[in-house]
């Protein structure tokens, strides 16, 4: 559950401040004072005691499965913003393969307003690069952009026709429009539920061949160097398509990607027991992939950390590794997973993690800096860096259970936000202040 309280003044207490925007990282309060970051609190203030947390720049996940509007038994906008709180995150772009998916202003509108309404955080509509997510006929890139789409993607699906992925190219170049594709060519990957390599012919679940995501990369980048347009590899997997980016950025090509938290912690050996929730697309991938990805996101080569938070009900994951849809719930174990991944591997810092989170995500979809300022309406995230805690799908705010990180003892998790006046927690938090003792490392 999601606590939200209104404070007209707040101040924050002696927490780390690590602000990626500005690179400050410092133990400082922060006065939060109707809704904006001030000097100093009023007099009659409420304080949150933040000894021992980071306080940083609210969190943006630019790839989340709302699936609102048509798929609402498996997550609504009210349900996936409130788990996106839970897990840190003042922002998540949504991807449009709902049903009807997101190709139209009026569900670019829709899904704007039923997050208002929602209150919880603020969310960006990615819109569909083509009508229906058919992969044949681009949308009004303009039009969508003008109703609020953050970028445009098919995710779900790539598009896999060359000209109309040039069409896209030539049409987003206009709008100055980011692209994020799905890299999947459905010829190569058919009949695939895990990666196709040792593993999967030991345990005989039919392998998905890597090229099926390398080869439309490759594609792509060749678009991108060719239109001058911006281009995003989603939820990239394979140390292959780490280096095609890489070498790209290297030659200017205005390419950007993004890495799964899923993808820098299991490898396929995790599908061997056949458990659905090891069922993702892009499959888990080999120690070496996942040693490549990580190192991506140290170089530069890739820019942001994401989830792909793709929630299922418990009877769809049922069916079997076979026939479960792929995907699993992200938002609320984000933290903990990228800081095992990254910190507590020893290859990186919070002040990078953070970053990832924060600066990356921003410069991704050209999203304006978030600075932590006197005068700047607050937006933050409070994190508990050093908290140990057990993964209890049962306790998600999401209404998806389907992860397999249930029983994982995780370091590191977010409290909870503040928004311009609120204060928003997880009720399992433990949320330390002057009305409420600590109980911080539960
Ligand atoms: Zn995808």
């Amino acid at each position: 559950m999601l606590k939200t309280t209104s404070y007209d003044s707040l101040l924050i207490c002696g927490g780390r401040i690590i602000d990626p925007f500005t690179g400050r990282d410092e133990i400082a309060d922060i006065a939060v004072v109707e809704g904006l970051i001030a000097q100093a609190p009023t007099n009659d203030t409420h304080v949150i005691d933040a000894t021992g947390w980071i306080v940083c720049p609210g969190l943006m996940d630019i790839h989340v499965h709302l699936r609102e509007p048509g798929q609402t038994h498996k997550e609504t906008i009210e349900t996936g913003t409130a788990a996106a709180v839970a897990g840190g995150f003042t922002f998540v772009a949504c991807m449009p393969n709902t049903r009807p998916p997101l190709d139209h202003p009026d569900a670019i509108r829709s899904v704007l307003e039923r997050a208002r309404n929602a209150g919880h955080c603020q969310v960006g509509p990615i819109a569909a690069i083509t009508k229906g997510r058919s992969g044949n006929t681009i949308t009004d890139f303009s039009v969508l952009l003008d109703t609020g789409a953050v970028a445009l993607s098919d995710d779900g699906d790539g598009v896999e026709d060359d000209s109309v992925m040039r069409a896209a190219f030539e049409s987003a170049r206009e709008v100055s429009a980011v692209l994020i594709q799905h890299c999947e060519y459905k010829a190569i990957s058919a009949g695939g539920v895990m990666h196709l390599g040792d593993v999967s012919c030991r345990c005989g679940f039919p392998g998905l061949n890597p090229r099926s995501e390398e080869a439309m990369i490759e594609r792509d980048i060749g678009l991108c160097r060719d239109t001058g347009s911006r281009y995003h590899v989603a939820h990239i997997s394979t140390a292959r398509a780490v280096e095609l980016v890489r070498r790209a950025k290297a030659e200017g090509s205005p390419v950007t990607a993004e890495v799964c938290t899923h993808h820098l912690v299991l490898t396929d050996e995790a599908c061997v027991e056949g458990d659905p929730n090891t069922k993702i697309h892009p499959p888990l991938r080999p120690r070496t992939d996942v040693e490549e990805c990580r190192r991506g996101l140290l170089d530069g080569t890739i820019d942001c950390i994401v989830t792909d938070h793709a929630p299922h009900t418990v009877d769809e994951k049922a069916a079997g590794f076979l026939r479960a849809p792929p995907g699993i719930v992200g938002l609320e174990t984000a933290v903990g997973l990228a800081a095992q991944a990254m910190i507590e591997s020893g290859l990186a810092d919070w002040p990078q993690l953070v970053a990832w989170f924060t600066t990356g995500p921003a410069a991704v979809l050209n999203r304006p800096p978030r600075p932590i300022e006197v005068g700047a309406r607050a937006d933050l995230s409070l994190l508990s860096p050093k908290a140990r805690w057990t993964v209890d799908p049962q306790r998600f705010v999401s209404r998806g259970r389907n992860t397999p990180f249930s029983g994982w003892e995780l370091t590191g998790k977010a409290i909870g936000t503040v928004q311009g006046p609120q204060v928003a927690v997880s009720s399992r938090a433990g949320l330390k202040s002057s009305q409420q003792p600590a109980e911080d490392s539960r």
